[in-house]
């Protein structure tokens, strides 16, 4: 029998044009001699609706834009608690970046709905959204990173003055401010003194209650991809070439201009040692399915962990599946692996 996957994908979230892409590549990648596709979109706005079963692969992202026209049925309500309809599906496979996508949220729905879904639990998402609670881990796991502080909008209010003694006391210059929850670089500034840092933190403040200063560090950028439960495999290693400041919003997705270089070129052990922390990462923040982990190395091959990100670029164009090809996984078997770590990981929980 073939297995009923619901394709979740767009959402309330500046990343919703890249959901879209997503959703419209796994469309053309997956195998429909083994799956029944079934598109549920969530709208800008945030309303859930399911389009009708997909059988080939879509051109273009629009045909997957449903509205309220298109669908049957929009009800979130009746999609939640008609037990029926739960057994429509198999495996649900969120493509959502985010919040309300990567941070928890839709995975406590899917945990309560008892759906198996591909990727990170709550606990993973949740952790892994925030920068803060994040580094907070890896600390405990060990793992070196860059150091930093960090602060909510009340104190920022109340002890600015005391905030910017206490970066320039703890950090060097340049530093980066980061929004805790976010990504694809919304919201993050490079500042070079302080009045650059004020305005970095200001302009950071509009995306979250919670802000992060970082040490900037002069490195190059080496992710990872890592992919399993019990016993998670690391892909090679890709190096991140951006031709801007760094790496952020424009260079992702607008210009073209980042290059990226797979594998990357670096020695055998700095590579053995990012495999190792690439694992305590996962297994620290309790991961599950797939995670991009970001690292730092220097010039003097120190290796520093960025970040793990939860629910990466999932285009074929983006690093993580392109880093499994290079590691001798295709894109359409990445997504059946995916699918099979969710349905393991479920049956573990039952
Ligand atoms: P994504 O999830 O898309 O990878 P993000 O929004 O979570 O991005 P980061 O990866 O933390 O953000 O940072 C974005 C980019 O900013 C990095 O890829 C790097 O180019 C630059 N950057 C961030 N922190 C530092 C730092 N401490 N020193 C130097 N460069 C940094
Ligand atoms: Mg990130
Ligand atoms: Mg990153
Ligand atoms: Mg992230």
């Amino acid at each position: 029998m073939k297995k009923r996957i619901g394709l979740l994908y767009g959402g309330k979230s500046a990343e919703h044009e890249v959901s879209l892409s997503t959703a419209t590549a796994v469309s053309k990648a997956i195998n429909y001699d083994k799956y029944e596709v079934h598109p549920i979109y969530i709208t800008l706005d945030g309303q859930w609706l399911r389009g009708p079963q997909l059988t080939e692969a879509v051109e273009s992202a629009e045909q997957l834009q449903f509205t309220k026209n298109d669908v049957q049925e929009n009800n979130i309500t009746e999609f939640i608690l008609d037990q029926g309809k739960q057994a429509q599906f198999d495996v649900i496979f969120p493509l959502l970046h985010g919040t309300n996508g990567e941070d928890g949220t839709v995975q406590g729905l899917l945990e309560v709905l008892n759906f198996p879904y591909v990727g990170n639990g709550v606990l993973a998402s949740a952790a892994g959204m925030d920068k803060v609670v994040m580094k907070q881990l890896f600390e405990v796991a060990g793992l070196k990173q860059v150091p930093f502080v960090y602060f909510i909008q009340h104190e920022w209010s109340n002890q600015q003055e005391k905030i910017l003694e206490q970066c320039q006391t703890e950090l060097t210059w340049p530093m980066f401010v980061k929004p805790a929850n976010l990504g694809s670089s919304v919201g993050i500034s490079k500042a070079n003194n302080i009045e650059e840092l004020k305005k970095a933190i200001n302009f950071a403040f509009q995306y979250d209650r919670k802000v992060l200063v970082e040490q900037g560090i002069k490195a190059r950028e080496i992710e990872m991809g890592v992919l399993g439960n019990n016993d998670p495999k690391v892909s090679v290693a890709g190096e991140i070439k951006p031709m801007t400041e760094f790496y952020d919003y424009d260079s992702k997705y607008k210009d073209g201009s980042t290059a990226l270089v797979i594998p990357a070129e670096i020695p055998s052990d700095v590579e053995a040692t990012m495999k190792d922390m690439a694992i305590r990462a996962f297994k620290i923040l309790d991961c599950a399915g797939i995670v991009r982990s970001d690292f730092f190395v220097t010039d003097q091959n120190e290796i520093y962990i960025n970040e793990v990100n939860t629910m990466p670029g999932f285009t074929p164009v983006s690093m993580y599946p392109l880093l499994w090809q290079h590691t001798g996984v295709s894109y359409p078997e990445l997504i059946d692996t995916l699918i099979e770590l969710a349905i393991e990981r479920h049956s573990e929980k039952q």
